[in-house]
């Protein structure tokens, strides 16, 4: 099998697996006062003070979830319901991946004004942040696409709400940047609120966590015993938590992965571009992270490109994983791509690991397809 859906999860890498068999080990319940429990608690400081080191923030600004879903969930409720005063109005735009789109949309119910910045070409129009800053609560720009890699300058968002004088809390979603892109050390530097999840870095699935800063008041979603502070209820994953510090030490220690991707992406584009001239079109944000290549192969449509690719053991995805059962896709048509376009989209989500004999059948397996267009 050549794998090609890093975007969607990929393998769980080395030394999340060490980490992880270290709290299998040390089985105890952090809470509890004895000798057991001690030993899990310093395993799940430790896990902390690593991710942390990760996100460039201290370790008591991080709260651990079930994954980005609930980080992004939970900061989303938390914004509206302690910063409502600053303004009942949501900054956000069409590409935000659903658990970021979905909360907002129940907000809208409850009374909230939503305005949707344009982001034509993967640029946000940022005239139309400026001018309704003033009188927002949040807003929620992601920084990396998982559909198209299309990276958002969370630097200049910060720009415009400091300039503004906005009250607005800043929430970004930084599931697919977050170890995957040298700017992602700018996620806690400039945002409020940043979520991150472990799957998407080599860890396990289930698991990931929300950094707050210090203004931020967060209204806990999981009630129960006193765990993170009070803020989630309920023993900690500590095997997951483990596995995804596991993974960000890996990460860490090999800055060698994010130059090993950005060779592969050049290589995929080139070959791609080679095999099938003008019958392929990739976009090509006008930032965007390494990782993910989204293209369309003239008159062939997502289902035939996978469904071949599958049949070669290629696995590659239209779109998201989390909205695959979503009819439309509602983000493409947001950077301005056209219904042709959007038909036939693909999304190819390189890993560190993928080789450069991969992408020639990726490009090979691509080409034969193409004789399948109408
Ligand atoms: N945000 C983005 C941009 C994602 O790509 C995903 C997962 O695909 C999520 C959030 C959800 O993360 P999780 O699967 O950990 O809930």
């Amino acid at each position: 099998m050549i794998y090609f859906d890093n975007a969607a999860t990929g393998a769980v890498c080395g030394t999340a697996k060490e980490w992880a068999t270290k709290a299998i080990e040390e089985f105890g319940n952090p809470s509890s006062p004895h000798k057991a429990g001690r030993a899990a608690s310093e395993l799940l400081a430790s896990a902390r003070n690593q991710v942390a080191i990760s996100l460039g923030c201290k370790a008591d600004r991080i709260l651990f979830t079930s994954g980005g879903t609930e980080a992004n969930n939970l900061a989303i409720f938390s914004a509206a319901t302690k910063n409502f005063r600053a303004g009942k109005k949501i900054i956000t735009n069409n590409t935000e991946h659903p658990s970021v789109a979905e909360p907002v949309k129940a907000l809208e119910k409850q009374g909230f004004q939503i305005v949707y910045v344009p982001v034509l070409g993967g640029v946000p129009d940022y005239g139309v942040l400026e001018s309704h800053a003033g009188d927002a609560c949040l807003v929620a720009f992601m920084q990396a696409n998982n559909q198209t890699g299309c990276l958002f300058d969370v630097e200049k968002i910060r720009q415009i709400l400091t300039d503004t004088h906005s009250k607005a809390l800043f929430h970004c979603d930084g599931v697919q940047s977050f170890c995957k892109t040298d700017k992602a050390g700018l996620l806690t530097k400039y945002c409020d609120t940043v979520s991150a999840s472990s799957h998407k870095i080599g860890g396990f699935k289930g698991c990931g966590c929300l950094y707050f800063g210090e203004k931020v008041k967060l209204s806990p979603m999981i009630l129960g015993g006193d765990q993170e502070n009070g803020f989630r209820g309920g023993t900690e994953n500590t095997v997951g938590i483990c596995a995804f510090a596991g993974a960000c030490a890996e990460r860490s220690a090999h800055p060698e992965y994010l130059e090993k991707t950005k060779e592969l992406r050049e290589y995929f584009i080139s070959l791609a571009k080679d095999a099938l001239g003008d019958k392929i079109n990739i976009f090509i944000p006008a930032e965007y992270i390494d990782c993910i290549v989204n293209f369309s192969i003239n008159g062939l449509s997502s289902e035939v490109c996978l469904n071949y690719l599958s049949s070669k053991d290629i696995c590659v995805s239209s779109s998201s994983a989390c909205s695959v059962r979503a009819k439309k896709n509602t983000v493409l048509p947001a950077y301005g791509l056209n219904d042709k376009y959007v038909s036939g989209a693909v999304r190819v989500g390189l890993s560190h690991e993928n080789t450069k004999a991969e992408v020639e059948a990726l490009v090979s397996a691509l080409k034969e397809s193409a004789k399948f267009a109408r």
